[in-house]
């Protein structure tokens, strides 16, 4: 059968954004993010983060940097007794244009394929039109636009619902 899944970006939506993270030290969970993901586990959803980490394509950090956080924050997940069934990245500067890079829908589709999920009964949480946009056109019309990370523009989103940060989002997905 079909699971349902939350997609969670990553930076702005679990951790505090920094311009280009690169360091295990900076990471900063967002408050309420494993409350959240307690509260998801509890309905059933598995967990998947999907990020953009254009960084390693640009040089800013390289890809053995990036892991070392990933793994640091599954650890910390992990801790807390949430079991993030993946992570999604893409690697790539935007001049490669790829098919993964946000608002492309690659990486969704990739997981839906290899997991079986069913978009329809799914979550995608971001703090970027352009989570919004890939989540859509993967087939979830189930969006959360937060404001803990860049700034957005809530007069001009096609998100379902607008919220403070991944704390709150007990109150929209009940189900
Ligand atoms: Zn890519």
């Amino acid at each position: 059968m079909p699971i349902k899944t939350i997609f969670l970006d990553r930076d702005g939506v679990i951790n505090k954004e920094k311009n280009y993270l690169s360091k295990v030290n900076d990471f900063e969970f967002i408050s309420g993010v494993f409350d959240a993901c307690i509260h998801f586990h509890s309905l059933g959803y598995s967990i998947i983060v999907i990020t953009n980490q254009s960084g390693i394509g640009r040089g800013y950090y390289s890809d053995s940097d990036y892991q070392k956080i990933n793994h640091w924050m599954l650890k910390e997940f992990n801790k807390n007794n949430i079991k993030i069934m993946d992570v999604i990245y893409c690697p790539h500067s935007p001049a490669l244009e790829c098919d993964c890079r946000k608002p492309k829908s690659g990486m969704f589709l990739y997981a839906k394929d290899k997991y079986d999920i069913d978009m329809k009964k799914s979550w995608s949480i971001g703090d970027k039109e352009t989570d919004i946009v890939a989540s859509e056109n993967s087939g979830i019309s189930n969006t959360i636009l937060v404001r803990s990370g860049h700034s957005i523009d809530e007069t001009n989103t096609s998100a379902k619902f607008v919220i403070d940060s991944i704390e709150n989002s007990n109150q929209i997905i009940t189900e």
